[in-house]
Formats: C-alpha cells, sequence, structure tokens
C-alpha cells in the first residue's frame, strides 16, 4: 500500500485515514493553506496552521478546527505528520508524512523567494515529493521582490504627479498582504475592496501586523479621493465598481502579467509579475534540493514539467487534482455578494 495515493477525493492517506487538500468533504482534511481550491467546505475535521485557522473561519465558518504549528508532530494510526513552511501566503504550509522511515511531502503552493510575511520555504527531505506547477514553464523567472516593489511604487508616484488614483487588481488573501509594504511608504491613502477589507480583519484578529487601509463602502463618491491607492481583487477592474475612482490608472498584480499580451488583453496600464508561486527555477531548485527519487506534479504545467524531470533524470508523473491554477484562486467569494 502507498503511503499516499490519489483518490476522486482528493490525496489521501490509507493508514492514517486523513487527507490533504481534499476537494470532497471527508472525515479528516489536513490542509495547506486557505485559498479555496486546497480547502473545501464540508469536512468534519480540518487541521492546519493556527494563521490558516482564522482565515478557514472566514471562508468555511465555523466547524472542527485543529492547528499545529510548524515543525511540530501528531500521529495518526502510526502515521507522523508535521507542517513545515511554504512560503506561499501567510500560514501556508507543506505537509511531510512520514511512516516506517519512508517521507512523503505534499508542497501545497510554494514560492521560493522570503517575501517577508508568508514564512521561509522549508526544503523538506523527502523519498516523495508532491509539487505543484502552476508556472512550470522556462518563460516564468521571476524579478527580485525588491524591484518590483520599485517599480510599482514609482508607479503610484507618476500617478499621483498627473492627479490620478492608483487602482491595484491583487487577490484578497496573499497579493494584497505582501503589496501593502510596498504601498504603504508612498501614500498614507490606502483604499481596499470589501473583501479585502474582510481578509484584513480575519488577519488583524490572528495577530498579524498590517498596514492601515480604508474600506470602501457602498456610498463612497467619485471624485472622494485624487490620488490614492486603492486596491481590488481580480475581476473589479471589468465592473462598474471601479468608476467611481476616475480618473485612474489601473494596474495588475499577478505572474501571469510576465506575459505582455495578458496586460493588454485585460485592458490594464501596468501589469506587475508579482508570483505566490515558484517560477520555473525555483521549482527545480526545490525538487532536485528535497533529494525525492519519485515527483508527483500537479495543478499547473504537470505534463511539460513532469516530462522536463524525467529527462534530467528525476523520476516523475503527472497527477490530475482538483486544484485550480492561480487564475481560479480569485473566484473565491471575493466579489460574490460584496460589492460595495
Ligand atoms: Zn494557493
Ligand atoms: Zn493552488
Amino acid at each position: 500500500m502507498k503511503l499516499l495515493s490519489f483518490t476522486e477525493k482528493g490525496i489521501y492517506c490509507p493508514t492514517g485515514d486523513f487527507y490533504i487538500d481534499p476537494w470532497q468533504p471527508v472525515n479528516q482534511a489536513v490542509i495547506t493553506h486557505a485559498h479555496s481550491d486546497h480547502a473545501r467546505p464540508g469536512s468534519s475535521l480540518y487541521i492546519s496552521h493556527p494563521l490558516t485557522k482564522y482565515l478557514l473561519q472566514l471562508r468555511l465558518g465555523n466547524n472542527n478546527y485543529q492547528t499545529m504549528e510548524w515543525g511540530e508532530v501528531i500521529h495518526k494510526n502510526g502515521v507522523k505528520i508535521s507542517l513545515h513552511p511554504a512560503g506561499h501566503i501567510i500560514g501556508s504550509s507543506q505537509v511531510r508524512v512520514e511512516y516506517n522511515g519512508e517521507v512523503w511531502v505534499v508542497s501545497g503552493d510554494y514560492k521560493t523567494e522570503n517575501d517577508g510575511i508568508s514564512g521561509e520555504l522549508e526544503i523538506v527531505k523527502c523519498d516523495v515529493f508532491i509539487s505543484e506547477s502552476t508556472f512550470g514553464l522556462p518563460i516564468y523567472r521571476w524579478k527580485k521582490q525588491k524591484e518590483i516593489q520599485f517599480n510599482m511604487q514609482n508607479w503610484v508616484l507618476k500617478n499621483m504627479e498627473a492627479g490620478r488614483n492608483s487602482v491595484l487588481i491583487a487577490y484578497s488573501l496573499g497579493k494584497t498582504q505582501r503589496i501593502l509594504p510596498f504601498l504603504n511608504p508612498v501614500s498614507s491613502d490606502i483604499y481596499v475592496h470589501g473583501a479585502i477589507w474582510n481578509t484584513q480583519e480575519a488577519l488583524r484578529m490572528a495577530g498579524v501586523q498590517l498596514p492601515a487601509v480604508k474600506r470602501v463602502t457602498s456610498d463612497f463618491q467619485r471624485g472622494t479621493i485624487k490620488s490614492g491607492v486603492i486596491i481590488a481583487p481580480p475581476g473589479a477592474e471589468a465592473s462598474s465598481w471601479v468608476n467611481r475612482f476616475e480618473p485612474y490608472s489601473l494596474g495588475i498584480c499577478s505572474g501571469w502579467m510576465q506575459v505582455r499580451g495578458n496586460v493588454r488583453r485585460r485592458n490594464a496600464d501596468a501589469g506587475f509579475a508579482l508570483s505566490d508561486h515558484a517560477d520555473w527555477n525555483g521549482l527545480l531548485d526545490v525538487v532536485k534540493s528535497t533529494g525525492a527519487a519519485k515527483v508527483f506534479v500537479t495543478h499547473g504545467f504537470q505534463s511539460s514539467f513532469s516530462r522536463y524531470l524525467n529527462e534530467i533524470g528525476i523520476e516523475a508523473a503527472e497527477v490530475k487534482t482538483a486544484f485550480g491554477d492561480e487564475l481560479e484562486e480569485q473566484s473565491e467569494s471575493q466579489l460574490g455578494s460584496e460589492v460595495n
């Protein structure tokens, strides 16, 4: 029997009788992070990092929650389980599973550059590594965060000089917390969409220190701010929600913005290729560093990435999961009922 297997409900450990990021309701779910494609409703027990728990409560409401610090060990039928930082978003964790001396690691989503808020990715040695591959193509190579920060600040300052607002499109969970420290030094007037406000509040309750922001309320009038910064989740740029900020420039923060055509396609004035996922080299470095003899590649460019790993002598197989790519992570109730 394999330590972990891929079932119709998700990644399952038959010996320990628990699932990792299941997409259907199960008895025991170990959750890597709070993005909606990894944390689905309906399970009887959710085991996660304490910071993830606050975010799960916001998204999934009251449930049976159990928390584990990074490095803490629990046992299920003799299977050792521990969580280790994944560097993806606040609270994001890899799951290490050990039984009879065999170690498997489920990465969840991860990123190699330390962003200063999500914890630094830990390389966990293992026999089998289950890796994401959201940006698993050689064209994806990220610039350093410092450089993107500099570009974003200059863009905001230029808009201010021209008397325009700066509207930035960023995921409410992950990207927003990452760009706030970029924006805080150049603007004291940062406004956020209601969905982002709710995420910020959940993180504040969890004890995370975040720069102060103001909420865009439904009675927010056109002309209220003239050279401010507004952060809204994906999708808002195509709705009438943004009209109240005219005149404004639109910037989109996403790894997909590395492809120039995507900036044009979304009618943006600027694209910031800032991602919460590893780029091509990051994925390769991590896979090699784990020392895994076998790699399973999940959501993203799993067929090309696993083919490449096989070519360089690392046994790899593609696994189809119900996890979305980074684009789908926006589809949580970020706009939903929260249109103000
Ligand atoms: Zn994610
Ligand atoms: Zn994901």
